[in-house]
């Protein structure tokens, strides 16, 4: 029986073209494990009832001798992106019940690379939050200390790749939700570039932050995963090609670390540590260290917590109660949307709509969203200029260890502060990856690195020789 906690998606995909086990072994090892521990952990919503019959077409194309990048492998998908005959709920009441017509267009890049979609797993709702508490389905541990979260909004798929649920999964990102829960769950997590991965089919959180990305165990697998879904895609007018950035600068090792951001206030001791330590592994690979200034993108938080809001209520305007899931009869239409609306919406969704609704409004618009995307300006070009001297910039992922469960619930400003270090790269839409750096105790924490636009290819050179593969 494969054991899935230890086996990467290369020496899967290594076993099974050698048929030392099956895709349907492969599959049943998955389920059999989800159906053992889940009950604790909580990271799927749903496990799907056609998995085996995906193993079962998996070994057939194995047998005629097909060899597909994904080919056999069981991955988890985020209950935000659309499987086609599946329901999708965003983590929402209001999405109770909506099956999906179609597939996104990560899922299907999924399906032709041979990979087989087990099932959608927990998250905050709309995406909100940074500890999958604000799911209206319960909340999913962490699989390290099941009193703690396991980070937000993807915390199911990355307790699910924590747990050894999967050999790989996906979440979206749109200020850290992939790579905070990677963090606290001891995986890798990688934002792509702004662009490279379709949101075709992605529930809308806020549309010019948001990204689909995986989680996995190694860097190569990470790598894997991204080059299945990722690239131009006529549904979303956003994605670009491979020739959007080309790559002029070589790869010289060169890594800046923001210090004064770096040393935040309320940046624990237990992550300070373990930075230094990282920093001193770079060094040891023979990577230059550069302390750099970089003084906007302190306000990276402040930006990201109006434009977020402000794109969230626009978004969210769609579920009235009509076109999806959920609906409340009140004694007019009027009445229909509010009760839908009250009633469907969680607490951290309503306080976020109200929020952009109130920031897009004509007396405040310019000081509040106008202001936030001068600011947002200042610091893409303030990232810009940084790297031309430097290939990476060096922060740890989180401020803290993964935080008791409902330690944060009742204080969005302190769940908030959370994001201090993965809001800038959605701002300026860099591509970022969060790397598993070592323990504190039992609890794993991780480092993230963030590469210029377009330049996946030095976060996966670095990442590989910190982590060894
Ligand atoms: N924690 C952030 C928030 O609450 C990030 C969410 C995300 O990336 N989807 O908005």
């Amino acid at each position: 029986m494969p054991d899935l906690a230890n086996l990467s998606i290369k020496s899967a995909r290594d076993a099974l073209q050698k048929k030392e086990f099956s895709a349907r072994e492969l599959a049943q090892a998955s389920l059999d494990v989800i159906k053992e521990k889940d009950k604790d952990v909580h990271a799927f919503l749903e496990v799907f009832d056609d998995v085996l019959a995906q193993a079962d077409e998996a070994d057939k194309k194995i047998t005629k001798g097909e060899n597909l990048p994904l080919l056999g492998i069981p991955v988890a998908i985020k209950d935000n992106i659309l499987v086609d005959g599946k329901s999708a709920t965003a983590g929402s009441k209001i999405l109770e019940g909506f099956i999906s017509s179609y597939d996104s267009t990560a899922v299907k890049k999924l399906k032709d690379a041979g990979a087989i979609i087990l099932g959608r797993t927990n998250m905050d709702e709309f995406a909100m939050g940074s500890s999958t508490e604000s799911s209206a389905y319960g909340v999913t541990k962490n699989p390290h200390d099941l009193s703690r979260v396991p980070g937000g909004s993807s915390g199911g798929s990355a307790a699910a790749l924590g747990a050894g649920f999967v050999l790989g999964s996906y979440g979206s990102d749109t200020g850290g939700s992939i790579r905070q829960p990677a963090a606290f769950c001891g995986t890798v997590g990688l934002k792509p570039t702004y662009g490279r991965v379709s949101r075709f089919g992605l529930i809308a959180l806020a549309s010019s932050l948001d990204q689909i990305g995986p989680f996995a165990r190694t860097v190569s697998d990470a790598e894997i995963l991204y080059d299945a879904i990722r690239g131009q895609d006529i549904l979303d007018s956003t994605t670009i090609s491979d020739e959007t950035y080309p790559k002029e600068k070589k790869f010289s090792k060169i890594i800046g670390i923001p210090r004064t951001f770096v040393e935040s206030e309320g940046v624990d001791e237990s992550v300070k540590k373990n930075f230094e330590k990282a920093v001193e592994k770079f060094k040891s690979l023979g990577y230059e260290i550069k302390d750099i200034e970089l003084p906007h993108i302190q306000h990276s938080l402040a930006a990201y917590y109006i434009i977020m809001p402000a794109e969230a209520s626009s978004n969210l305007a769609r579920f009235d109660g009509v076109k999806y899931g959920l609906h409340k009869d009140g004694s007019d239409v009027i009445e229909d949307y509010f009760k839908t609306r009250g009633q469907g919406f969680g607490k951290e969704t309503r306080r976020r709509i109200i929020l952009g609704t109130y920031v897009l409004s004509s007396g405040y618009y310019d000081e509040y969203y106008g202001s936030a995307l001068r600011m947002k300006e200042l610091i893409t070009d303030e990232l810009k200029e940084a790297f031309k001297k430097i290939d990476l910039i060096l922060t740890p992922t989180t401020p803290t260890p993964a935080f008791k469960i409902g330690e944060k619930i009742s204080n969005p400003l302190a769940m908030y502060l959370e994001d201090i270090f993965t809001v800038p790269a959605n701002i300026a839409g860099l591509p970022c990856i969060s790397l598993s750096s070592g323990f504190d105790g039992v609890l794993p924490l991780g480092i993230e690195l963030t590469a210029g636009l377009g330049r996946e290819d030095n976060l996966f050179i670095a990442g590989k020789e910190f982590l060894g593969e």
